[in-house]
């Protein structure tokens, strides 16, 4: 029994050094990324059914995310906007918004994923990759960081309608809910303010290739590969896949942000891109894992923290 008491004696001393040396002021270790825990939210989106821009499913799924995020601590904003529809209708849309202020508010970081799913016509398409994971994502996300103090203000932001209602995003479809959130910042002169943005999406397939995303930000790029080698994840990013995604993470690219990165596996189902899954009835939860999401959130983490700790060094240089 020796070997078993020794490091819980070990573990204690650690506990109580840093407690004694650092106190309460400094800022509070994050818990560990809980996969399992995020896993659940994604089980329980999926049982929602269905949720395009629109429908129940789509507001029962705001609910949901709208209340776990009161539970972790966050205020909750909802960003109502009439999507304009390539058949010249209109739909009213909702994104979600979770918000904890940081020590500066002079600069934002944003952490953003879609809510909805894809409408396909006589098919239950549940989305569990490709709409209820990057949603499983930010809420464990937001109970992780609500323990911490932030540096700067972050948003976290459940987008709504990114799906196109054609077969594929266009200029005029898909992206709804992101591109109304950059002309609504805009208008309020807050857009300058985003130091940062994250994109997730599509992130827990069970055979998880994170693509390297041509658009986002070399530096960003960077820090994710690094992050990923110092958590022994480096074989979670295939650097034979080199696109250029789009996603909600375009709007806010095309209109000046510099710093934004997509963290996003667009081969699903198999090693080719799209991959066969995506889009197909084939995303349901016997083709994503717990463990897949667990990785990409302790990545996720770690570059998040990385990126504040960048963007602070920005805000105090000369
Ligand atoms: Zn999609």
């Amino acid at each position: 029994m020796q070997a078993a008491s020794r490091p819980r004696t070990w573990i204690w001393s650690v506990v109580l050094l840093s407690t004694l040396c650092c106190g309460r002021t400094q800022s509070t270790p994050l818990q560990v990324f809980d996969g399992a825990r995020a896993f659940q939210d994604l089980l329980e989106l999926v049982e929602i059914g269905p949720r395009p821009a629109g429908s129940e499913g789509a507001a029962r799924a705001r609910s949901l995310i709208a209340q776990r995020l009161r539970q972790a601590g966050w205020r909750v904003e909802r960003h109502e906007f009439k999507a304009a529809l390539p058949d010249g209708g209109e739909l009213d849309m909702t994104n979600v918004i979770g918000i904890r202020e940081g020590a500066r508010r002079d600069q934002r970081i944003l952490l953003v994923t879609h809510y909805d799913t894809k409408r396909l016509e006589g098919e239950r398409f549940l989305g569990a990759n490709d709409g209820a994971s990057g949603v499983a994502l930010l809420l464990e996300l937001a109970r992780q960081l609500a323990a911490r103090p932030l540096a700067f203000t972050v948003w976290l932001v459940f987008f709504d309608g990114e799906e196109a209602f054609g077969p594929r995003i266009s200029d005029w479809d898909g992206l709804y809910g992101s591109r109304a959130l950059v002309d609504r910042m805009v208008e309020e002169g807050t857009f300058d303010e985003i130091g940062a943005l994250v994109l997730v999406d599509m992130v827990a397939d069970r055979d998880l290739n994170l693509v390297v995303d041509r658009s986002s930000s070399p530096a960003l790029r960077a820090i994710l590969r690094q992050e990923a080698e110092a958590l022994g994840l480096e074989e979670l990013i295939d650097p034979q896949v080199a696109v250029r995604v789009v996603d909600d993470h375009t709007p806010f690219l095309v209109s000046g942000v510099e710093e934004v990165l997509a963290v996003i596996d667009f081969q699903f189902g198999a090693r080719r891109t799209p991959g066969p899954y995506w889009h197909t009835v084939r995303d349901n939860t016997s083709a994503v894992a717990a463990e897949s999401l667990n990785s990409v959130g302790r990545l996720v983490v770690q570059t998040f923290l990385r990126i504040e700790r960048r963007l602070l060094q920005r805000a105090s240089a000369p």
